[in-house]
């Protein structure tokens, strides 16, 4: 073993010597550079192991089998380890690996991360036309005198009347509702608040300190991305506000056996959330030319499509929302619920992370905290409602054996899968000087498709492809001409399970149905066609060892092909229903009023309680049903 050594003499850890070589080696050939791109090098590498060795230790070690395993194959190949190979050797190595049935899965991960802090190096985002946001002289508004760290708080115990546990889509607004009707609240987040002088846009950063990850164990790996700042992930989320569709509502109504949640129902909150968050579509210059191209493609088509509607006002598109918003434009939680609860003098304790829901006489009474210093608080209520989301939350029931005589914590879970997809325009389309996410085609809502634009800053452009080497470099060198898009499924069943956290990660079960990977090939068939039909001269499907389609004749035979469900490159940002809403407590875990059944002055309203799949960006389906949770609570703790 060797002791890397970064130039500035600090230490980066350990690496065997042939690994680092080979890892080196790899990294190079993955980002050779182009007219447009520094090629990949030593700082791009040893960035690499920072980032797999902070995620996890378990994420450094696949990555170096992943390593570990392509210098084999190099060695199988052509008698020699990778590094030792000429770079067009290596190229060719590489270009043929995408497509091989074994190696391409190892390719895909090494590439990955290569892609991600490469692009994410300043001088490459420089070179791609990006930069940091520096802020300075940030103002001082009265309720950032409510919001204090856990830390430094003088007292181990605290009194209100309802903690609330988490401020995300459903913590910050049910915190806020309560405060308004008068209610002593403590929202306790084990994030840290972080204002817009930190969403600088840097990537590996904003995944450092705003996110929280899992994996999906199944049939195709997965990662789930959830917020961990106050404002949870709707401070770093993409601001994309759709109603629950009708067609789900009246499902959950069928399902529960009540009118409560009926379209005319649920109305009043959708509304009070919409007009609370000034939501409405983005004008069409700040969402950029691929509003006209999506429409290009859709009119062609006879499909409908539109400008979504997003918790934005006055945005201005020039940042990617997902890190953060540089201007305060984008109105998570964090800048809307929260500091009005904040306002009603409700408190805020963060790098507050709760352990355990204090119980007297099976009654919840509090929780008890820890600081990221371990120091232990408690913070006392006559009410507690849970809303870490729909991992966190089960995770702490499970943890401490509460709320789950039915078996179902933990249960239940959908995701909302998605992928990525690049079409190369005849005109350029600037996607990241846009809003990011401002543009749909809305065609196939109730077949369980959903196509949206999805135009992250240049930072990001490496991970748009799933490509490595000439092919990569090629795809990127027609950047200014990118429309990228989400493609989202819902999901045939809400199969998935959160089990428990082994080291510091949620154990998370998900398989994908052969109806899901049905869907999406479907999905990437149908954003081909729109694409090719507002004029794409090429389109790039995220599927794994798949290069691009240059035309009709290119997309009949991507129709016929077969997919299996790790063909794809899956990610998830929706996950749902672990904690599911009902009324039989032998099949769920709260009942109507999100009380969790059998453990009285406990609640849950996030996510978790969410019976999903919905089939849409769920925030604000969280943010109406904590907003009719609210009232619930409230006639409960009277
Ligand atoms: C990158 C990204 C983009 C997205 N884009 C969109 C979009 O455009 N539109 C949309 O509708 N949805 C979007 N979503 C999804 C949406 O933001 C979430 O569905 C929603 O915020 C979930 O609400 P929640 O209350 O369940 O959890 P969260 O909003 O995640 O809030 C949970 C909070 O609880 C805290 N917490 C957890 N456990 C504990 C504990 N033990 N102690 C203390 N605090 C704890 C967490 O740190 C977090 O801050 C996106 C999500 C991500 C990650």
């Amino acid at each position: 073993m060797v002791a890397v050594a970064a130039s500035g003499g600090e230490s980066v850890g350990s690496v065997g010597s042939s690994e680092y070589r080979a890892g080196l080696a790899l990294a190079e050939a993955v980002i050779p550079g182009s007219s447009k791109i520094p090629p990949a090098d030593e700082a791009t590498y040893r960035r690499a192991l920072d980032v797999v060795r902070e995620f996890h230790p378990t994420a450094e070690k696949a990555f170096l089998v992943a390593v570990r395993a392509l210098d084999a194959a190099a060695v199988a190949f052509t008698g020699k380890p990778f590094h030792a190979l000429g770079t067009a050797r290596q190229g060719e190595l590489i270009a043929r690996w995408q497509s091989d049935p074994v190696l391409k899965t190892p390719l895909a991960v090494v590439s990955l991360i290569f892609r991600f802090v490469h692009f994410d190096r300043p001088e490459v985002y420089g070179t791609l036309g990006g930069k940091l946001n520096v802020v300075r002289n940030l103002e001082e508004p009265r309720w950032l005198a409510q919001v204090h760290s856990a830390d430094a708080y003088p007292d181990d115990d605290v009194e209100c009347e309802v903690v609330v546990v988490g401020t995300g889509a459903g913590g910050g607004v049910v915190g806020k509702e309560l405060a308004e009707r008068g209610y002593a609240v403590v929202y306790v987040e084990e994030g840290e608040h972080h204002r817009r002088d930190r969403f600088d846009g840097g990537a590996v950063e904003a995944h450092k300190r705003f996110y929280r990850g899992a994996f999906t164990v199944g049939n195709a790996p997965m990662p789930i991305f959830m917020g961990r700042l106050l404002g949870g992930s709707t401070a770093i989320n993409g601001g994309t506000s759709w109603r629950t569709p009708s067609w789900e509502l009246e499902r959950w109504c069928e399902e529960l056996g009540t009118d409560d949640f009926s379209p005319s129902a649920m109305r009043p909150y959708f509304e009070r959330v919409e007009s609370f968050l000034q939501i409405a579509p983005s004008p069409r210059d700040v969402i950029g030319p691929i509003a006209d191209f999506i429409a290009r493609g859709c009119d062609a088509l006879g499909w409908t499509h539109g400008a979504i509607a997003r918790n934005a006002p006055g945005c201005d598109g020039k940042g990617f929302c997902d890190f953060g918003c540089r201007t305060d434009a984008r109105k998570g939680t964090n800048l809307s619920y929260v500091p009005a609860a904040l306002g009603r003098g409700a408190m805020c304790l963060t790098g507050a992370r709760v352990e355990r829901v204090l119980l007297e006489g099976g009654r919840a009474v509090g929780v008890e905290v820890v600081t990221k210093t371990g120091r232990v608080l408690r913070v006392r209520g006559r009410a507690v409602v849970l809303s870490g989301g729909a991992l966190p939350t089960p995770l702490l029931l499970l943890k401490q054996g509460i709320g789950n005589a039915s078996g179902q914590v933990g249960r239940n879970l959908s995701l909302h899968p998605s992928t990525g997809f690049a079409a190369i325009a005849r005109e350029a389309i600037h996607g990241p000087a846009h809003v990011p996410q401002g543009y749909a085609c809305d065609q196939f809502l109730r077949d369980g498709i959903l196509m949206m634009a999805a135009q992250p800053d240049y930072n990001v452009s490496g991970v748009i492809f799933p490509y490595a080497g000439q092919r990569l470099m090629e795809a990127i060198d027609s950047i200014e001409h990118v429309a990228s898009f989400g493609l989202l499924i819902r999901d045939a069943r809400p199969g998935g399970r959160v089990w428990r956290e082994v080291g510091g990660l949620p154990v998370v079960t998900y398989s994908l149905e052969a109806e899901d990977v049905q869907r999406m090939h479907q999905a990437v068939v149908m954003a081909s066609e729109f694409a090719l039909a507002a004029g794409a001269r090429r389109v790039h499907p995220f599927v794994v060892g798949r290069g691009p389609l240059d035309g009709e004749r290119d997309l009949r035979a991507f129709r016929k092909e077969r997919f299996g469900p790790s063909d794809f490159v899956w990610t998830a940002y929706h996950p749902l229903g672990t904690c599911r809403i009902g009324r039989d407590p032998a099949t769920s875990v709260v009942d109507l009023d999100h009380a969790v059944h059998g453990v009285p002055g406990l609640f849950i309203v996030d996510g978790s309680t969410v019976r999903g799949p919905i089939g849409v960006n769920p925030q604000v389906t969280i943010m109406a049903t904590a907003t009719r949770a609210a009232e619930r609570i409230a006639a409960r703790v009277g």
